[in-house]
């Protein structure tokens, strides 16, 4: 399998805290990985670093082989990693349809006009709000905001997924619907990497998982064999 993201060396300080420490993990083109781990243990900086958001101190990102550490968040996403955040960033007073439509405008190759609100509208019914286009935002529910927010990510035709806890929240019913279209982006083929806390959940998607502690990777692997380690039990009992 060829590596689409490969982390190597990614260090982060703020002040004397080393938030992230030499970190270093590939993701696969077309597998679903977990990036787990304690609070505070790093990955929310991670995630932030890979979309530049922050710079890190050391390291390198390569997305498909070239270095993007360090470029603005823009030119990364452009540049085919879009990602969804852990407090939802929906444009409330912009309808549905618009804030899909200003993600589509943000892409490399930008659609405008009516190929615009075609693809929108492909892409609402992909997220499972289709003919819900035409209401604001703000109108919505918090996990229809959560579905929108992933199709206003997708409108960026993105090489690279992140999802930062993107099924908290939510509830039983709820989750088991934003998991079953997680997965169904994963049959369709988008790569993701995905910060997320609720077992049952990185149990039924992700392929292998990263697990950090106190700033530093400490296993790495197929899902099962990393949930066994003694490293991964004793940090999440340490929490
Ligand atoms: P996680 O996402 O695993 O909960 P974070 O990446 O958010 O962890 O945080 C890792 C560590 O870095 C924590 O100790 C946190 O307090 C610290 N940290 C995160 N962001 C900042 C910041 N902007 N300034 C100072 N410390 C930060």
């Amino acid at each position: 399998m060829t590596a689409l993201l490969e982390v190597s060396g990614l260090t982060k300080r703020f002040g004397g805290l080393v938030a992230v420490r030499e970190a270093a993990f590939s993701v696969n083109e077309g597998e679903v990985m977990g990036l787990l781990g304690p609070n505070g243990s790093g990955k929310t900086t991670t995630m932030n670093l890979i979309s530049g958001s922050l710079k890190p101190d050391t390291g390198s990102v390569r997305l498909e082989g070239r270095d993007i550490a360090g470029r603005r968040p823009h030119a990364i996403a452009r540049g085919g990693i879009a990602r969804t955040f852990q407090l939802v960033r929906v444009i409330d007073d912009m309808s549905v349809r618009e804030n899909v439509i200003s993600g589509l405008a943000f892409r490399e190759n930008p659609l405008w006009g009516v190929s615009a609100n075609v693809e929108a509208e492909k892409l609402l019914a992909r997220v499972g709000l289709g003919g819900r286009g035409g209401v604001f935002a703000a109108e919505l529910t918090y996990v229809d905001q959560k579905r929108l927010e992933l199709a206003r990510a997708l409108a960026l035709s993105p090489r690279l997924l992140l999802l930062d806890e993107w099924l908290a929240g939510l509830n039983a019913t709820e989750l088991d619907g934003g998991i079953d279209l997680i997965h169904s982006l994963a049959n369709e083929g988008v790569t993701i990497l995905m910060v997320e806390h609720v077992m049952s959940a990185i149990r039924r998607l992700c392929s292998r998982c990263v697990v950090m502690n106190a700033g530093a990777v400490i296993a790495a692997g197929e899902t099962a064999a990393v949930m066994a380690e003694p490293a991964v039990i004793s940090a999440y009992l340490g929490d």
